[in-house]
């Protein structure tokens, strides 16, 4: 028997309305200049969601075209997060720290029809442009559009001047909510991206486990200031769970470097912010050197990559910021996991939970998966390859076959790690990223939280290089905190007493910076090439 309930479609034009209507007046979109701040009402913002819809109808965008976005996080970015899936289309998030000939190839694979793209990013985008074959139309926000030039068959236009006169209210027409919505390209840092592709079901639920009390817990009553890029796994969700609930949100724009991320939470106050553990690294490092007031933060999401206790330790005791660590993937929407604590726990248990990945929500199943398939149990020491699925994970990837990477239905994450029998994940590595000495696996990432948890250490990053003896041994590349010395023998005594001798790494090198991913991620292929190539300075302790 069928329910009786009515089948309404969720959709992001419902999230549009919502944020709109009821929350126009209150909440904002505020994005930052440099020096200050522009600010926008979401009453604003769903209006000129509407005129930005009937501007793309004019351009033929009729159907499911893809409208790709070439922007930082702004509030006409915003714009086009609600106007272009509401009409019926598929925005495509390009990542612009993309490598040229991966841009080349997403925009390509995805078959975009128009990129609206930010001015400050003309002289990027323009060497791109001659290469993408689908693009008919591009829209240049917040600046001159004569200042890129066209190849023949292309129109350049005027953000603002497409709008003007626009009508401010669209008829959004009722959508399957299965459909594309949104779609992502992995970062693809050993293949060509792969596309996922959101449908509005999956980004409506996703929405809502933001805004759960065990999720991200966003509310109206929050500001979020979304760091992590609207072209990095949908800004993690935050814009439309924003808007869902009327929180306002602060957007940096191209102002990501410490200084004016500081500058931004003491001027604007958001309640809470998201970004990857490497930018809330630079932030405290900058805040010990040039004191902000930060307190307006209830607390700062950190996923991406696994959080050094360390980082939690420093925004607690020395700020009271509660750090809240989440695990997902561009795959999984990406909110796959939240470490909140079970009530009660307190002492070095609470951190142990905290420095979890945290618990999947009920929209997400996961699973561990050992060596020859077999499923592993939840007790907290089988290790094994996490698998999940759910509503929001994704099934398969756009136009590519990639039978690798699905298990009967479900995801195969790539990471390795543990589950409790409460249901947290502790992921202990990439695979890809596991040492493999002498048939023991070693960490990287628990040696790298280690060496980070030494005050001298700005970052810490770990590889397996390969060794005669061992096949494969843990090198420990240091990046120091400005002003501070220290050498290998000294890191390597203060791992003695918390890493067992024969995981202590014996080769070591200190390096100026370390090289990031384009989501600003630790990039381990980058400096397993340096070390391959001969680039890096190795200690060898005895
Ligand atoms: P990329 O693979 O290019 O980094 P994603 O942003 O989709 O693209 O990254 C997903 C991966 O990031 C996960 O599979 C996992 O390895 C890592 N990751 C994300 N969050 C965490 C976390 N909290 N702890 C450890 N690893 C994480």
């Amino acid at each position: 028997m069928f329910s009786t309930m009515q089948d309404a479609p969720l959709s992001i034009a419902r999230i549009l309305e919502q944020g709109s209507g009821p929350h126009g007046a209150s909440a904002q979109v505020i994005t930052w200049t440099g020096e200050g701040s522009r600010r926008r009402a979401y009453a604003d913002v769903g209006r000129r969601a509407a005129q930005l819809a009937h501007a793309l109808r004019g351009l033929g965008v009729t159907g499911d075209q893809r409208v790709g976005t070439f922007m930082w996080n702004n509030a006409e970015h915003l714009e086009a997060y609600l106007a272009v899936p509401s009409m019926g289309a598929v925005l495509h998030t390009l990542n612009i720290r993309l490598f040229p000939e991966q841009l080349v190839y997403v925009a390509n694979h995805a078959e975009d029809e128009v990129v609206l793209v930010d001015a400050t990013l003309l002289p990027l985008f323009g060497k791109l442009l001659p290469e993408l074959k689908t693009v008919r139309h591009v829209i240049v926000s917040g600046g001159d559009k004569a200042a890129l030039e066209a190849p023949k068959g292309v129109e350049v236009h005027g953000y603002e001047e497409l709008l003007a006169g626009q009508p401010v209210e669209f008829d959004w027409p009722e959508l399957d909510e299965r459909s594309a919505a949104a779609m992502c390209y992995t970062s693809g840092t050993t293949a060509n991206p792969k596309g996922v592709v959101y449908s509005h079901r999956s980004i409506y639920l996703h929405s809502m486990q933001v805004c759960m009390t065990d999720g991200m817990a966003l509310s109206q009553a929050d500001r979020a200031l979304a760091v992590v890029p609207m072209f990095h796994a949908m800004s993690w969700g935050l814009p439309y769970a924003a808007f869902m609930v009327g929180a306002s949100i602060v957007m940096p724009d191209r102002f990501l470097q410490p200084e004016p991320l500081v500058k931004m939470t003491a001027a604007e106050r958001p309640t809470m912010a998201a970004a990857v553990p490497t930018i809330w690294q630079g932030v405290l490092q900058h805040l010990a050197a040039d004191p902000h007031d930060v307190s307006s933060l209830r607390e700062v999401v950190v996923g991406g990559a696994a959080c050094p206790p360390s980082l939690m330790k420093t925004f607690e005791e020395k700020y009271g910021i509660p750090v809240l660590h989440a695990w997902g993937m561009t795959e999984t929407s990406p909110l796959g996991s939240v470490a909140r604590p079970p009530a009660g726990v307190t002492g070095e248990q609470l951190w142990k939970y905290r420095a979890s990945q945290g618990r999947p929500p009920a929209g997400v199943q996961a699973r561990l998966v050992g060596d020859d398939d077999q499923v592993l149990p939840w007790d907290g020491e089988s290790v094994g390859e996490l698998e999940v699925r759910g509503p929001w994970i994704t099934a398969s990837y756009y136009g590519d076959d990639d039978p690798e990477k699905f298990h009967d239905g479900w995801l195969r994450t790539g990471d390795v790690g543990h589950i409790s029998p409460d249901g947290f994940v502790q992921l202990t590595d990439r695979a890809k990223d596991v040492i493999k000495s002498g048939g023991e696996w070693i960490s990287s990432v628990d040696l790298e939280n280690k060496v980070m948890g030494h005050p001298a250490v700005a970052e810490a990053m770990v590889i397996g290089v390969p060794d005669e003896k061992w096949s494969e041994r843990p090198l420990v590349a240091v990046v120091l905190r400005d002003g501070q010395q220290v050498d290998a023998a000294e890191l390597r005594d203060f791992l003695a007493g918390s890493v067992a001798k024969w995981q202590l790494p014996e080769y070591w090198t200190f390096i100026p910076e370390a090289p990031k991913t384009s989501v600003g991620k630790f990039d381990k292929k980058r400096l397993r090439k340096q070390h391959a190539d001969g680039e890096l300075d190795v200690t060898r302790l005895g």
